[in-house]
């Protein structure tokens, strides 16, 4: 094996594509070098090394330490010096660099070899005393702090002490002597706290570095790390040794990072910043104000410092010369670190850069424009997920943010309204033309009007998959859910925030983003979905073979999905309907009827209701396929719970508070969730079936006589395990279609499919497929079914889970593909077989999910189906899934 690999002076022996040995700094230094870029000359020692180092007790090689010493050699040829030589001083820097990049590890030890000897010969070689000095001090600070676990804090302590007695300000303002003095000061300091002299040989410092950086694979802050970006141990790191070069030799020297676009808006224009006479830290500590790379920037953020391309025009055109050659050569937007040493310009650093959600688009756009990538790159290159920033309202990033509370970022967008605490009350202020937020300790179902009237949703109880969370994401609301800092005290009406006591009318913001609840109005930016957004749409669409459809009931969801480009409905979950004013009452009615009779006459009071929103949608998807499932919920859903509602409930409808009381304790169950709903509602009270599919059809009739295009429903049967439960409903539903074509003589295209929700359906999926014309995976419940989890409930223990390693991820947010989509592949593989051809799509929440859809197009469904504002993060994974 070879453990080091070297580069330098236009030669490497390795390069871009030896990211995994080399680690990312490694490779990116080599391909640098090969380019003929002017990099400091340098080694690598490799993953492999730090692999073999925990395998062996943390102990290296026995090769290891030849090649380095060959390694150092090089690296001494090449420059005209030598690693320890007071003669001819070689300097180094040690850099960790894992494959990704990994904040938490070791980053960087500057100035290496130096010691009480070597730093004479500093000072002699740069003719500058007070530089060298400077030099050695920073090294031991750095070196103790990050080698030897010494706090910071022990030499600014000394420093600042040191400062106020000499009567500096700065640290600029010490001299070479005074430097001394400090330094003798550290020294003593150090053996006080370590029992030993400061390192002076240059070869155990080395060792000392490169066995921090693998030590520091192993820290806690870098296990966390990992844990949290699924980068796995074994990847180990490498370690980065090279040729020092100084940016604070003085006036002429320089250092600073740059970008090659913006990285905040994509901008095609060079953005970055420098200091002058300054080392690596110092830009990154803040202490001085960097200056502008361009004097497009510098005149753009109005600083009368200058910048670079005026103060050092050379080296800035070099620079400019060498950014453009490396992104043209990565064809990507890069981050770059460079050093300028007496004028001279050194790369030490590039690699793809961070951006933005707005950025990554217009980079990828402009790119494909520009003919550096392809139009498939590009919509390879954007994260689907990251869309959901682009399709909300966001705060300000300038807005001050005055935060009362926290919980959970549940769904993203920000809100501001007037804080109400009940859904009558926002639906209220709704008419009148006000902006609310619905405050409450957690939603029901009896909260989708206020939810749908609101700007946002605050709960203080529930997670992220709580009916807030879930109602939210899919009507595209922000949503706080479980703020459990605040408390809502329904008594005297107000939200406590801190020992703040706020009142309903008061004006609050909420960022789903990030889960802060605001005071006041806090300014926000607008979507914007024309431009760079369309173009990678448009190419996406070109490149998919899934539609994508939405689940939607509403019309104003229909609309907003349509107008995101959804492709049909999937989903339309009729007992949504069945909340607002008049209907919940006819439901009721219904519920609470003795007999078949008194049952139908209340669904006839529902039927010209239900008429009427399907006909909507109809008209929203016109040429377009909706699916309608029939009802699905437990009938108790729809009943009051407190005494107090069911005592206001009786009274409306006029009936006693006893009769209600009994309905609502003969339809209590223990497990609702697997109980009395889906298709077993509809076999037993097949009346409820016949109107629902009554109105389906007769909305499809008045839609086609309307607009002169047929409409062809999907009518969708929830919570099927048995053929004989499907055959039963749809006999009735087929009823419903010919006494509707017979009555109104017009013929009427329609399918009518069953929801695989429960491993039963999945499993026997060849004989349902006889009678079903379309499955529609609802991985909620199979989800919920096939591992016997409450979707409701899981959250507290899931999180547990997750946290102790059981399971990676959240199965019902991303799908279990092993379990549960074995389920799925074997449903589609044993329709298709029954049926060739079968209509298969998903409608639970992973079909906007975009792992869950690379697997989807993986089965081969015909398209997936997701809330709206999911629906362009959908159609992008759903290209990405099929290239
Ligand atoms: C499902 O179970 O996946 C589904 C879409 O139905 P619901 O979420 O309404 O139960
Ligand atoms: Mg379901």
């Amino acid at each position: 094996t070879k453990w080091v690999y070297t580069f330098g002076d236009g030669a490497a022996e390795g390069r871009a594509s030896d990211r995994n040995l080399l680690g990312g700094k490694g490779a990116n230094l080599a391909e640098m070098c090969s380019l003929g870029l002017p990099v400091p000359p340098g080694f690598t020692v490799t993953t492999e090394a730090c692999n073999w180092y925990y395998a062996n007790g943390r102990s290296y090689p026995a090769a290891l330490e030849g090649e380095v010493e060959e390694a150092l050699n090089h690296v001494g040829r090449l420059t005209g010096r030598r690693f320890g030589d007071p003669g001819k001083l070689l300097l180094v820097s040690v850099r960790s660099g894992a494959r990704a990049s990994m904040p938490g590890m070791m980053d960087t030890v500057l100035n290496l070899g130096l010691n009480d000897e070597t730093v004479g010969a500093l000072a002699a070689d740069s003719g500058d005393e007070r530089f060298a000095y400077d030099s050695y001090r920073r090294f031991i600070q750095m070196y103790c702090n990050v080698v030897l676990g010494l706090d910071h804090e022990v030499f600014e302590e000394i420093l600042e002490d040191r400062k106020a007695s000499l009567g500096h300000e700065l640290d600029t303002d010490l001299t070479a002597l005074e430097w001394q003095e400090v330094i003798a000061l550290y020294k003593a300091r150090i053996e006080e706290e370590l029992g030993k002299p400061f390192p002076q040989d240059p070869q155990e410092q080395l060792w000392g570095a490169i066995g921090a950086v693998f030590s520091s694979w192993m820290n806690a802050r870098a296990i966390t790390y990992r844990r949290l970006h699924d980068i796995p141990e074994s990847w180990g790191t490498a370690v980065n040794v090279q040729a020092m070069v100084f940016g604070n030799m003085g006036e002429t020297s320089a250092t600073g990072v740059a970008f090659t676009r913006n990285p905040s808006t994509g901008e095609k224009s060079l953005y970055g910043e420098f200091l002058v006479n300054a080392q690596g830290e110092d830009v990154v500590a803040g202490i001085r104000t960097p200056q502008n790379i361009t004097e497009a920037a510098r005149i753009a953020a109005g600083s009368d410092k200058p910048s670079l391309q005026k103060l050092m025009p050379d080296a800035f055109q070099n620079f400019v010369d060498i950014s453009s050659r490396l992104e043209k050569h990565y064809r990507d937007m890069q981050d770059l670190e460079f050093t300028i040493e007496r004028g001279k310009l050194w790369m030490l650093q590039t690699r793809s850069g961070k951006r933005t959600a707005k950025a990554a688009l217009k980079i990828a756009v402009d790119m494909a424009n520009e003919g550096l990538v392809t139009r498939a790159e590009a919509v390879a290159r954007i994260d689907p997920a990251s869309l959901d920033q682009l399709l909300h309202p966001t705060i300000d990033p300038k807005a001050k943010r005055d935060v009362l509370g926290i919980g959970l970022p549940a769904s993203p967008g920000a809100a501001t309204g007037e804080i109400v605490f009940s859904s009558d009350e926002a639906e209220e202020a709704k008419a009148v033309g006000r902006k609310v937020i619905l405050v409450r300790v957690e939603t029901s179902p009896e909260d989708i009007h206020g939810m749908h009237a609101a700007e946002g949703i605050l709960t203080t109880r529930g997670g992220m998959t709580s009916h807030a969370a879930v109602v939210a994401r899919g009507m595209g609301k922000p949503c706080v859910s479980g703020a459990g800092s605040l408390r809502v005290d329904h008594r005297t009406g107000t939200l406590m925030a801190m020992g703040t006591a706020l009142k309903k009318g008061d004006v609050i913001t909420i960022d789903g983003g990030n889960g802060q609840v605001l005071k006041g109005a806090v300014p926000m930016l607008q979507p914007e979905l024309s431009g760079d957004f369309a173009a990678i749409m448009e190419w996406a669409d070109a490149a998919r073979r899934m539609k994508v459809r939405t689940n939607a009931e509403t019309p104003a969801d229909a609309r907003m999905a349509r107008s995101f480009g959804a492709e049909g409905i999937g989903l339309c979950r009729t007992e949504h309907m069945f909340f607002d004013g008049q209907r919940i009452v006819a439901m009721r009615e219904m519920i609470l009827a003795d007999t078949e009779k008194d049952r139908r006459a209340a669904l006839a009071k529902l039927l010209p209701m239900q008429r009427a929103d399907f006909l909507e949608l109809f008209e929203i998807m016109a040429g377009l396929p909706v699916t309608i499932r029939l009802l699905d919920p437990p009938l108790h859903e729809f009943l009051p719970k407190t005494e107090e509602e069911i005592a206001e409930v009786a009274a409306a409808m006029n009936v006693s508070a006893d009769k209600l009381r009994q309905r609502t304790e003969a339809l209590h169950e223990f497990n609702p969730m697997l109980g009395h709903r889906g298709c077993r509602l509809a076999v037993s009270y097949p009346e409820i079936a016949e109107m629902q599919a009554r109105a389906i059809f007769e909305a499809a009739v008045e839609a086609g006589r309307k607009a002169g295009q047929l409409v062809v429903p999907e009518v969708m049967v929830p919570l099927v395990g048995l053929v004989k439960e499907l055959d039963y409903v749809k006999a009735r539903i087929d009823q419903a279609a010919k006494a509707v074509m017979e009555e109104t003589g017009v013929h009427i295209d329609y399918l009518v499919g069953t929801m695989i929700e429960l491993p039963r359906a999945a499993i026997r999926a060849n004989v349902i497929a006889e009678t079903a014309e379309f499955f529609s995976f609802g991985t909620n419940d199979l989800t919920q079914t096939t591992f016997g989890i409450s979707r409701d409930d899981a959250a507290s223990f899931l999180e547990t889970y997750r946290h102790k390693g059981i399971i990676e991820q959240d199965p019902f947010v991303s799908l279990d593909i092993e379990g549960v989509g074995e389920l799925v592949r074997l449903a589609a593989e044993k329709g298709r077989a029954a049926r060739p051809g079968i209509k298969l799509g998903i409608c639970g929440e992973h079909g906007g999910d975009p792992a869950s859809i690379r697997f989807c197009e993986e089965v081969g469904l015909d398209y997936v189906s997701c809330s709206p504002f999911r629906v362009p993060i959908a159609k992008l994974a759903a290209a990405q899934a099929a290239v």
